[in-house]
């Protein structure tokens, strides 16, 4: 078995399989390395009420928060990810979201990149995913 990659992507979700598809034609030797395993096909991937209210999808694994109570991560493990049903809203962030905010709660500091850097990926991952739709117009 090969044991030297140039790459090793770690997760088959959007993330992972949007870096995968950018180096597919590099000529590079790639691993995706996946914990989970596939998805099951069946009437429940198009449940609502399964999938948001139920967590049919979600690991039944118990975290801990910083306080060491008990959490419930809201993630699942699959070939393709938590993107596998996930609703296919995608957004930007705003460019004020990249700076300093105080929030009730605390001050959330501003990010080491701004908006305008990762503006020209946002463009080319909208283009990717087919991302369209006007702000206020009902796509319907
Ligand atoms: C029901 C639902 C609806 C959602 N709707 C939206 C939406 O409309 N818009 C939006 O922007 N976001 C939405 N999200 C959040 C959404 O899941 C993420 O935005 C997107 O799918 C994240 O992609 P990702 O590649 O970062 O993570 P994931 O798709 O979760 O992929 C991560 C992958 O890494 C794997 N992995 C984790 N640890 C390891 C390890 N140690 N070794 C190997 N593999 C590992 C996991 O099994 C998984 O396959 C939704 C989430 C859920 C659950």
């Amino acid at each position: 078995m090969k044991t030297h990659y140039d790459f090793i992507i770690i997760g088959s979700g959007a993330g992972g399989g949007t870096i995968a598809y950018t180096l597919a034609g590099s000529g590079k030797s790639i691993l995706i390395l996946e914990r989970g395993s596939f998805l099951p096909q069946e009437k429940e991937n198009w449940d609502t009420i399964a999938v948001f209210d139920k967590e049919r999808y979600h690991t039944k694994e118990v975290w801990k928060d910083k306080d060491g109570k008990d959490l419930h991560p809201g993630t699942g493990y699959w070939v393709g990810g938590n993107t596998k049903v996930y609703g296919a809203a995608l957004f930007r962030l705003r460019e004020r979201d990249f700076e300093e905010i105080q929030h009730v709660g605390g001050i959330s500091p501003s990010w080491p990149l701004s908006y305008s850097d990762l503006e020209p990926y946002y463009a080319k991952a909208e283009r990717l995913y087919d991302v369209h739709g006007k702000s206020g117009v009902d796509p319907t």
